[in-house]
């Protein structure tokens, strides 16, 4: 039914899907519950249809106004890590972008709370989540670097852009025992890390080299943007 969306984009099949997902077992991503939705969710249809043919590719892709959607490996890897403790309830995501991590989670049975500054990716987000019938997913167009303090808590927040050290960190807004999964941007390339909150203290894991776009102030409006 969701491939009707994008009737014209004939090569792909649920079995382009599986293949994604076989060579994700392969690079070690071994939480069923995360390749059961990565082989579900349709990604060719977060991106332009021109990119539509490469959407299963391990690569990361253009999604418009210099922004772009996270290589299959690297979303896989962060629901996984987001996973470990059992699914989260209550999620907040800054940077939806186009979407697709965001229609993951929901798939997991995840509430979830995302935020975008750019607005136009923010109205395609919604259009697109909305015609795939996707449910308990509030986006709010903002600068999601202070959280979102009237939804807390939370029992993840996850980052999908990179998060310059100096940014005060939203424990706040965890509860007790969550977990702040951000790519961490150290002046000199990126880490992905994994914060446990205890309430008092945060534990960190480092879970390895990534490439995010930067997580940037401020709301791109379709009344201020330039040249998009
Ligand atoms: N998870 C997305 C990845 C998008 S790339 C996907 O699956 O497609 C990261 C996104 O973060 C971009 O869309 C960018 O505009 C957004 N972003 C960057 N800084 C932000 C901020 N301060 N608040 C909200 N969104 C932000």
């Amino acid at each position: 039914m969701l491939q009707a969306l994008k009737p014209d984009v004939g090569m792909i099949s649920p079995r382009t899907r599986a293949r994604m997902v076989a060579r994700l077992r392969g690079e070690g991503i071994g939480d069923g519950r995360v390749l059961g939705v990565m082989e579900s969710v349709p990604r060719h249809l977060f991106v332009a249809e021109a990119l539509a043919s490469r959407a299963y590719e391990p690569v990361s892709l253009p999604i418009g106004y210099g922004q772009t959607i996270s290589q299959p490996f690297i979303v896989a890897r962060m629901l996984e890590a987001l996973l470990e403790d059992g699914i989260p309830r209550r999620v907040l995501e800054v940077g939806t972008g186009s979407g697709y991590h965001t229609a993951l989670l929901a798939a997991l049975g995840v509430e979830v709370f995302s935020i975008e500054r750019i607005e136009a990716l923010h109205h395609a987000a919604r259009e697109l989540l909305g015609r795939m019938g996707v449910t308990r997913v509030a986006l709010r167009l903002g600068d999601g670097s202070q959280g979102w303090p009237e939804k807390a808590e939370f029992d993840a927040i996850v980052f999908t852009a990179a998060v310059p050290c100096a940014l005060p960190p939203l424990y706040p807004q965890l509860r007790r025992g969550g977990r702040l999964l951000m790519p961490e941007d150290l002046g000199e390339g990126q880490r992905l890390r994994l914060y446990r909150w205890d309430g008092r203290e945060a534990f960190g894991d480092d879970l390895g080299d990534c490439f995010f776009v930067p997580l940037l102030a401020g709301t791109v409006t379709q009344r201020n943007q330039k040249g998009a």
